[in-house]
């Protein structure tokens, strides 16, 4: 069966993003990205040069570890990266919903894939200009058309108001969407503490932000994990 690159499988942690917010989560990160954002906080999961710490693993194995971390209660499992949409998680999704467990799955929407139609919640979180990526539309537009009975939810990280502009016209394109707007942390070095107040403090910029908009469709929240955690591996 094919292997799949995992940079850390660690919970039960709380989901601190988007529309499953303060949910139970066991996460499953993979390793390897075809971004390289300017911000990336999970570069250890990109960076080819940490690819000696992604031991390739049967879904059979992580489905054990996931099953440990969770003492075999059926909580959410959510895969994230990197971004997992470059590996096939197929057969590790059958395999845990087959156990009673909930798949989320967050990538930017780069690569479609047709296992994207048995996830719980895709969330889709294209990355604003401040990235130095440029989104592909076709792909995006692929990933969406690959949805199946589950959510899909639409989640923009803001730095700027570039990036606030970028999101505004984004999500115009896409009115049947949840959108969640997060502000962006700007320190992605480990081992430097971010401070909640930073966090609350760039929230409240972009609440100040939407108000003056009147544009009342999305959701604000912060990065709960970063308020909670700063950038710590595996909580
Ligand atoms: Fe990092 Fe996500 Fe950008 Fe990949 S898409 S480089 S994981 S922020």
């Amino acid at each position: 069966m094919t292997t799949l690159r995992i940079a850390e499988i660690f919970g039960p942690t709380i989901q601190g993003e988007g529309a499953l917010i303060g949910q139970p989560t066991i996460f499953v990160r993979a390793g390897g990205c075809d971004y390289r954002c300017s911000w990336c906080d999970s570069m250890h999961a990109v960076d080819s040069s940490f690819r000696h710490s992604w031991p390739a693993m049967e879904p059979a194995a992580i489905m054990a570890r996931i099953e440990d971390l969770s003492g075999g209660q059926p909580l959410t499992v959510s895969i994230s990266g990197g971004n997992p949409a470059i590996q096939d998680f197929g057969p590790l999704i059958a395999m845990g919903r087959a156990r009673g467990y909930g798949f989320a799955l967050e990538t930017q929407g780069s690569i479609a894939r047709d296992w994207f139609a048995d996830l719980d919640m895709l969330v889709l979180s294209p990355k604003p200009p401040s990235s130095n990526e440029v989104p592909d539309i076709a792909a995006f537009e692929a990933c969406l058309a690959a949805r199946g009975r589950g959510e899909v939810s639409l989640k923009i990280v803001i730095f700027d108001d570039a990036d606030y502009a970028w999101a505004r016209d984004f999500a115009d394109r896409h009115p049947d969407l949840p959108l969640y707007l997060q502000p962006g942390n700007p320190e992605v070095d480990p081992e430097v503490p971010v401070m909640a107040q930073d966090v609350a403090d760039r929230l409240l910029w972009l609440v100040g932000r939407v108000n003056a908009d009147r544009w009342f469709r999305p959701r604000l929240l912060p990065q709960l994990h970063v308020m909670l955690w700063g950038n710590m591996r595996g909580v």
